[in-house]
């Protein structure tokens, strides 16, 4: 066993990655971060049972956990896709490209988008070693060690391990937002790392729950790369309700999320659009906003995910004018 740890730490450290003093600054030791990123986010994969299995699919969670720590460390604007290191592992010798039929498993396709990913290819296959060593904690602990410690400066460092600790900790949160009906009180004193474990947590039982779909205007719009355009809203704001279960939330898109903080939008006890009369005073709030007008509003399957009478009837009580 230990021989086989040995064999991945030596493969991990010596992952081929695009080198350049003038592509990558030295926060990423002058190399592409892509592949390092990929790595932790299949392990927080494993770690958090979503992936089971040595074939992996590039799906939404995966993207959403890779994009996730590349914001945490790359500039503001600097964007990517996963299609790069995504094929690309092949190269390190310890996973097979998958293709759809009709495609040849042996051609090097250039993939540089997640649309073309998804188009040729079905997935990959890690050898049954390296899957091993991803089932079990502590080696993964290792293995998470070598590639922050080999990819990237010692500044940035402790980012990483502690984005690590969030996606897990989000994760668990959401997972029980979604089983339990209470949630107030899990956090006594709030430090920045709840912050982040909270909203990343909330956020992921929300546009689960509506499946990416804004509740008022009906708009759902998830890009190839991962990114989507709503966001979980509270009804009842946090800093007043410390109230993160579902019944307090709503999937809203911007303009929606927006308006509906500002007293705009409303719901109402039958669950349709309220529209302020007050948004027909600016004459720059989009028309379609007043064709929403009862109009039902998107729901979870489930009833007991409903948005909560209570919280609808206080943001209609203090918000909505
Ligand atoms: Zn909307």
């Amino acid at each position: 066993m230990n021989d086989v740890v040995d064999k991945y730490i030596e493969i991990f450290s010596k992952l081929k990655t695009d080198r350049g003093k003038h592509r990558w600054s030295s926060l990423t030791c002058h190399g592409a971060p892509h592949k390092p990123l990929l790595l932790l986010s299949l392990m927080d994969g494993f770690a958090q049972g979503l992936l089971v299995e040595p074939f992996i699919v590039p799906s939404q969670a995966l993207l959403e956990t890779f994009n996730q720590y590349w914001s945490r460390i790359m500039p503001r604007g600097k964007t990517t896709s996963m299609a790069y290191p995504f094929p690309r592992l092949k190269s390190d010798g310890f996973w097979e490209r998958v293709p759809h039929p009709g495609y040849d498993p042996v051609t090097d396709y250039n993939v540089s988008s997640m649309v073309q990913l998804r188009k040729i290819y079905a997935g990959a296959r890690m050898d049954q070693e390296l899957f091993t060593l991803f089932c079990l904690p502590e080696t993964r602990e290792r293995l998470r060690g070598v590639l922050i410690n080999t990819y990237f400066a010692p500044e940035i460092r402790p980012l990483l391990v502690e984005q690590g600790h969030v996606n897990q900790a989000a994760y668990d949160y959401s997972q029980t937002l979604l089983k339990i009906a209470e949630s107030q009180g899990l956090f006594e004193t709030e430090t920045d790392r709840h912050k982040k474990v909270r909203d990343q947590g909330f956020r992921k039982a929300i546009v689960t729950l509506y499946d990416h779909r804004c509740a008022l205007c009906g708009i759902k719009l998830l890009t190839p790369e991962g990114h989507t355009i709503v966001d979980a809203a509270h009804i009842v704001p946090w800093s007043r309700s410390h109230d993160d279960r579902p019944v307090n939330g709503l999937c809203l898109c911007k303009l929606c999320h927006w308006s509906f903080d500002e007293g705009l939008m409303g719901v109402s006890k039958n669950y349709e659009v309220l529209v302020s009369k007050k948004a027909g005073f600016d004459s720059n709030m989009p028309g379609h906003i007043f064709t929403l007008t009862d109009r039902p509003i998107f729901k979870p399957d489930k009833e007991r995910f409903w948005p909560e009478q209570a919280s609808l009837a206080w943001h209609r009580k203090e918000k909505f004018s």
